[in-house]
């Protein structure tokens, strides 16, 4: 075997980004936009790294279709961070959750410090194995909060309540993956690190509008979107590798079709490793068929053939497959397919599948 054997990297997050935002990325390590000198030894003041942050915004709002009623922002933190910088700034009385995977409980731990929190509809009993599609959404909270796609048990909403309240979504696992109406909703937040960029940014698009809705307590000005919005992510050092990934990244998603390509892309992946566990004796998906992800494919032994857990492994192994362990809490094993994940990394796994027993 050779030591550049393809590897087929199948990882949750951070996860695979598309050889083009990498080999680009090189480049500007040796050197950025003809400086001379290597992005990480640039000022985020200078006129070339002010374009690559003009440039990432621009292309989000492209990529997704939206406006001038919209900011786009890049800040730090994490996911997690959002969990609870969304609530500072716009909870004031109460708000609606859904509670749908181990995220969806920290952003409703968090929302609980700054005011009541409504969970409308929770999947918890079942280990979050579906998405509930059939909840009320009281109309006199501040906002309604959902997660898209629950990376950890392989499930996702296919569309998203009509509500009479801004509409929040922590979009971390599958945002640039489909076409959906983004002008529907007043905050998306995302992670970069599962299907944008690398880790350590994190994207948010807030509507305009909503800043007439910040709540009047004390934020600290870190926390408060519209300053960074004002400075065009720049109110303080901003993390300028990431960035520039993802911004390659965004160019390589607009190559490919924007959303539309995307979603095309990943159906054809995610059809043929479902049908593959459907028609296998072997294995069984963890997911409702309904509320199945397309970005993450969690699927398990099933129980009289837990006995070749190991034999699958190894092959698997061996075809260069890496990052399907399952996460603790559902076990077994889970793909993601995330945008920059060719079909043929599929393929080798669905072959390994088919016929590691042979
Ligand atoms: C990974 C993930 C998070 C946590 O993201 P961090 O950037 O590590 O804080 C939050 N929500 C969802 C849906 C995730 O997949």
């Amino acid at each position: 075997m050779s030591n550049n054997k393809k590897i087929h990297n199948f990882s949750a997050g951070p996860s695979i980004l598309s050889e083009y935002a990498v080999e680009k990325s090189i480049e500007d390590l040796k050197n950025f936009a003809g400086t001379g000198l290597n992005i990480l030894e640039i000022s985020h003041r200078s006129k070339q790294f002010e374009a690559v942050m003009d440039d990432a915004a621009r292309l989000v709002k492209e990529i997704l279709g939206i406006g001038d009623d919209y900011d786009v922002i890049f800040l730090q933190g994490g996911a997690s961070t959002q969990f609870f910088q969304v609530p500072m700034n716009f909870l004031k009385n109460k708000a609606v959750y859904t509670n749908t995977g181990v995220w969806a409980s920290k952003a409703i731990q968090e929302a609980k410090a700054y005011g009541d929190v409504i969970v409308a509809a929770s999947s918890k009993d079942s280990n979050f194995n579906f998405v509930p599609s059939e909840f009320e959404i009281d109309s006199s909270a501040d906002y309604f909060h959902c997660t898209s796609n629950n990376t950890i048990y392989g499930t996702q909403m296919s569309d998203f309540p009509k509500c009479d309240i801004p509409l929040f979504c922590d979009m971390s696992s599958d945002i640039f993956s489909r076409k959906f109406d983004a002008n529907q909703f007043d905050l998306i937040y995302a992670g970069a690190q599962k299907n944008m960029g690398p880790a350590g940014v994190t994207l948010v698009v807030v509507k305009k509008s909503l800043y007439n809705k910040t709540a009047e307590r004390h934020i600290p000005t870190m926390l408060q979107y519209k300053v960074h919005a004002e400075n065009g992510s720049m109110y303080n050092t901003p993390p300028v590798f990431s960035i520039l990934v993802s911004k390659y990244n965004l160019e390589w998603v607009k190559m490919n079709g924007g959303l539309e390509g995307m979603e095309a892309r990943n159906n054809a992946k995610a059809e043929l490793l479902y049908s593959t566990i459907d028609s296998s004796p072997y294995f069984k998906g963890t997911a409702e068929l309904n509320s199945r992800s397309k970005m993450n494919v969690c699927f398990v032994f099933t129980d009289e053939h837990k006995n070749l857990e190991e034999k699958f492994e190894t092959a698997c192994k061996e075809a260069g497959i890496s990052g399907i362990k399952g996460h603790r809490s559902v076990g077994g094993y889970r793909a993601s397919l995330y945008n920059a994940l060719p079909i043929e990394s599929v393929e080798a796994l669905v072959n390994v599948m088919n016929n590691f027993n042979n």
